[in-house]
């Protein structure tokens, strides 16, 4: 009965999942209606054939799914569970290198390296001077590019790469996964993209009313259409022009038969680097900095926001051009709480530094003095918690081990399924924590519900005396349009319930997150150029066509 109720979950989130928007119902029973799943968070969108067999109104956002024998009881957002559950998902890396012979072969070792940004799928479009070739499949870079015939074709000395961001338990489509290729009057065109765009169903229905037929339910086809129906020449210009429609975050990497574009918004969001490969010459541009670290490419400087960069193969030629409107920089603070890799450099800043600056100004505004040790909660927790045990003078200890070997594991749904996942991916070291007063160091806390397991894991086998949580950042409390996948508002915690509320719930002694004005004061006078709108609902493009909060039974 278990695996029919997990098996009928799993088949609801593929109900509910669009090929774009992948939707993470939390189910209950609704109180009015014991018969009945309440859906309670809000669909992205009106989409009249999401569940085919429980039709939804043109105008509902909200939806009652009758309690039948093939529905389940349970929360799916809980079907696929592991200790990273609980988190933001970056929603992308790119990655694009001209002239270099194995140019697809170094984009597939940079996709590796980013592939933290995004698990669900990968791919590589190159170009041989004068076609384009492609090869995108679902998983991770190591299953999709692991048999040499899959690289095999992609010839050519210049290409680009893009991982796609893992959602849990939905549905999976390679129509979406990208480089996507398309045809425009003069040539082939290939795309990467990295970020959202919130103005992206107001575009999509104004090409699809004139007639654009598009292939996938991403908002970067929409990027491709744009260009195609451009009048302007040359591709440079057609390329400036449709960004000049875009509102939102969009780091872009485009591919013709010998030219490589990079293109970053206005705001700058999400990051952007150029590096050059020793010994070769090749230019290299890609999310973060390990990307270039892995394939020998040493960093020359990011790509500005509202730039494009292009570099021609035939000559190695490069222009850049800042054509795009100048709007205030606005780079995701996120990148530095968790997302990037601690070896990378982001928006000019070592992102090891910004973490351990984060916990040594948590430890000095939050101190617990009580406490015997400090662990991190491993791994995105390390040098917040290395920066608060050296600001507070207490040992820093590894008091959870972090499994390296756990994938997205099936569990069943019920509570102690959920307990097995946390205890899956961490290990608590009974021997450090036993008999302690332990400060427990996170980056953040989206819903709670990890946090509360990490708590009990550290107390009942770990042992532990007292548990006192810090958080590397400020509670999050809005969600985010520019390319980062987090929950609704509804199921952000510190969104429903105040720093006790949320300490309680999580059943910790104390609790304390990093205040703005820290969070603020690690980047100085460079704080207003970054956007920190989860932590406060100040969104620096606003988001559009928002959930109508609205219910609507049938
Ligand atoms: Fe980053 Fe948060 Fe801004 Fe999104 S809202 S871009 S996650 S800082």
């Amino acid at each position: 009965m278990a695996a029919t109720a997990a098996a009928s979950a799993a088949a609801a989130l593929a109900y509910l999942h669009d090929g774009h928007h992948s939707v993470f119902p939390a189910f209950s029973v609704h109180p009015a209606e014991p018969s009945r799943l309440f859906l309670s968070k809000a669909l992205p969108k009106p989409y009249p054939f999401l569940c085919h067999n429980y039709p939804i109104a043109a105008s509902s956002r909200r939806c009652m799914l009758p309690l039948t024998p093939h529905a389940a009881l349970v929360d799916p957002s809980h079907a696929f569970l592991s200790a990273d559950e609980d988190k933001p998902r970056d929603e992308c890396g790119v990655v694009g290198i001209i002239g270099d012979p194995d140019a697809a072969q170094l984009c597939s070792l940079a996709l590796h390296a980013l592939q933290h940004r995004g698990q669900e799928g990968a791919g590589i479009v190159s170009s041989d001077g004068s076609s384009l070739h492609s090869a995108t499949g679902l998983g991770l870079v190591s299953e999709v590019f692991s048999d040499p015939a899959t690289l095999a074709p992609l010839v050519g000395e210049a290409s680009i790469g893009h991982v796609r961001y893992s959602t849990a338990g939905a549905a999976s489509s390679l129509a979406n996964v990208q480089p996507f290729v398309a045809g425009y009057r003069f040539g082939k065109l290939a795309v990467a993209h990295n970020g959202n765009l919130v103005n992206y169903r107001n575009l999509r229905s104004a090409l699809e009313s004139k007639g654009s037929i598009f292939n996938s339910s991403s908002d970067t086809e929409v990027i491709l259409h744009l260009i195609a129906t451009s009048s302007s020449r040359p591709l440079l210009a057609r390329i400036v022009e449709a960004c000049e429609a875009l509102e939102g975050a969009y780091s872009l990497v485009f591919l013709t038969a010998n030219k490589l574009f990079a293109v970053r918004d206005p705001h700058g969001f999400r990051p952007l680097v150029m590096g050059r490969r020793r010994p070769t010459g090749a230019i290299v541009f890609a999310s973060e900095t390990c990307a270039l670290d892995l394939i020998n490419a040493a960093f020359v400087r990011e790509v500005n926001p509202g730039e494009v960069v292009v570099v021609d193969s035939r000559d190695m030629s490069i222009t850049s051009l800042c054509l795009m409107p100048s709007k205030s920089r606005k780079a995701c603070v996120f990148e530095h709480v968790y997302f990037a890799l601690p070896n990378s450099v982001v928006f000019g800043h070592p992102v090891h530094s910004s973490r351990y600056s984060f916990g040594a100004a948590l430890a000095r505004e939050s101190p617990a003095p009580s406490a015997d040790i400090v662990i991190p909660v491993p791994d995105s927790g390390f040098f917040a918690a290395l920066g608060f045990a050296e600001a507070s003078g207490l040992p820093f200890r590894q008091g959870l081990i972090r499994s390296h070997y756990v994938g997205r594991t099936f569990i069943e749904p019920d509570k102690e399924g959920r307990n097995l996942a946390v205890k899956l991916k961490l290990a608590p070291v009974r021997g450090i924590l036993e008999g302690k007063s332990v400060v427990v160091v996170d980056d953040s806390i989206v819903r709670g519900t990890t946090s509360s397991k990490i708590v009990q894991l550290i107390k009942t086998a770990g042992g532990a005396r007292e548990v006192h949580m810090r958080i590397a950042s400020p509670p999050i409390v809005g969600s985010c349009y520019y390319g980062v996948d987090t929950p609704s508002s509804e199921e952000l915690i510190s969104n429903r319930m105040d720093v006790e509320g949320v300490r309680q719930e999580i059943g910790c002694e104390t609790l304390a997150f990093l205040s703005l004005e820290s969070l603020r004061g690690v980047f100085a006078d460079e704080a207003h150029m970054f956007c920190d709108a989860c932590f406060t609902r100040d969104y620096p493009v606003p988001p559009r066509n928002q959930e109508v909060e609205q219910l609507v039974e049938f």
